[in-house]
């Protein structure tokens, strides 16, 4: 089966923290944290449906206006999801340009603060020149800020001396119908095997029933079993992939816990690591982590890859040393952030 999320980091572990996540067969990508963004394209800049910033410090949220100056002409809506007081950094970005004959501009930014401290959410229409519409309070159930049939995001606020969040990207189990087994019992292929998936997306395979019919030549057909019996039958179950974004954070015995339930046994961990173990005091005054401390955060969630970043420059020439660190701590599979390929899942 192949991975519908195809990550991709945008620079080296010390350029600015930015993962892109393109969705297979989809005109749609996800996007963690606005730094830098000059390595998307703007056919890159234009799928991006919803970004997910850690924090507004300023390698995190530069790129707003990169990605903000391609889509004005875009009429798909652009979706933020931040900690408290991201509404008021959005605000204050769009309050820096002067914005007139923009009345005929569709473009719509929706922005999501998730936090402890507050869950502002506010609506920017290009064409009313981004004046601040509140919406409701966002209410995200526990952590969830984005919830489709097929994938969920969930976050969890950390201390960074301010308050940062961290994702995860889960896909939902994959229902693959078995075509093979399909054509041995005679069932011609049709809209129910949709109906089907969506039965079992929405609930555990149960004893509910479901009907299918169909034409043999001339002579119509059908055919009930329970859900649970055609999934028996017809249907292999694998388990979606799972992607950990974790940056700028201290390594509390708070912050290590709720990494450790949102990254629980993701294929894909991507952990900031920028400083060596060495300097862990300037570490924790400055609220980072230590690439041993990255390695022991992987090593509790129990992950399959660790995927380092956010080097501090003073290191450059010593990545090696950093991973070499890392992976002693995890003892499993370590490497560092690349921009250049597709990081494969597991
Ligand atoms: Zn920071
Ligand atoms: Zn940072």
């Amino acid at each position: 089966m192949k991975p519908l999320l195809h990550p991709r980091f945008l620079h080296d572990p010390f350029g600015d923290p930015g993962l892109y996540v393109g969705v297979l067969w989809e005109r749609r990508a996800f996007l963690f944290d606005l730094g830098d963004l000059s390595p998307l394209s703007p056919r890159a800049l234009l799928k991006v449906s919803d970004i997910f910033v850690s924090h507004a410090h300023m390698d995190h949220f530069i790129g707003f206006d990169q990605i903000l100056r391609f889509r004005l002409h875009d009429p798909r809506m652009l979706k933020i999801y931040g900690p408290p007081g991201l509404v008021q950094n959005v605000a204050g970005k769009l309050s820096g340009y002067t914005w007139d004959r923009v009345d005929e501009y569709p473009f719509v930014l929706e922005v999501y603060e998730y936090g402890e401290s507050g869950r502002s959410a506010a609506r920017f229409a290009c064409s009313r020149r981004f004046q601040k519409e509140d919406l409701p309070d966002s209410g995200f159930a526990q952590g969830d800020l984005l919830s489709e049939d097929w994938v969920r995001v969930g976050a969890t606020e950390l201390d960074h001396g301010t308050a940062v969040l961290a994702f995860s990207l889960k896909e939902s189990t994959h229902y693959n119908i078995d075509k093979d087994r399909l054509r041995r019992q005679g069932i011609p292929v049709g809209p129910w095997l949709g109906e089907l998936r969506t039965q079992l997306r929405s609930s555990a395979p149960g004893e509910k029933p479901f009907r299918v019919r169909w034409q043999d030549g001339d002579t119509p057909r059908e055919q009930e079993k329970t859900i649970a019996e055609w999934c028996r039958d017809l249907v292999r179950i694998s388990a979606g992939q799972k992607i950990a974004y974790v940056t700028d954070i201290g390594f509390t015995a708070a912050n290590q816990q709720k990494v450790a339930n949102l990254a629980a046994e993701a294929d894909l961990f991507y952990c900031e690591a920028q400083f060596l173990d060495e300097d862990r005091d300037e570490a924790r005054r400055r609220g980072h982590l230590t690439a041993r401390q990255a390695g022991l955060l992987a090593r509790q969630a129990q992950v399959k890859k660790l995927i380092l970043f956010h080097f501090s420059p003073r290191y450059r020439g010593r990545e090696e040393e950093i991973q070499h660190e890392a992976e002693e701590a995890f003892g499993g599979n370590t490497a560092t952030a690349s921009p250049v390929e597709t990081e494969s899942l597991v």
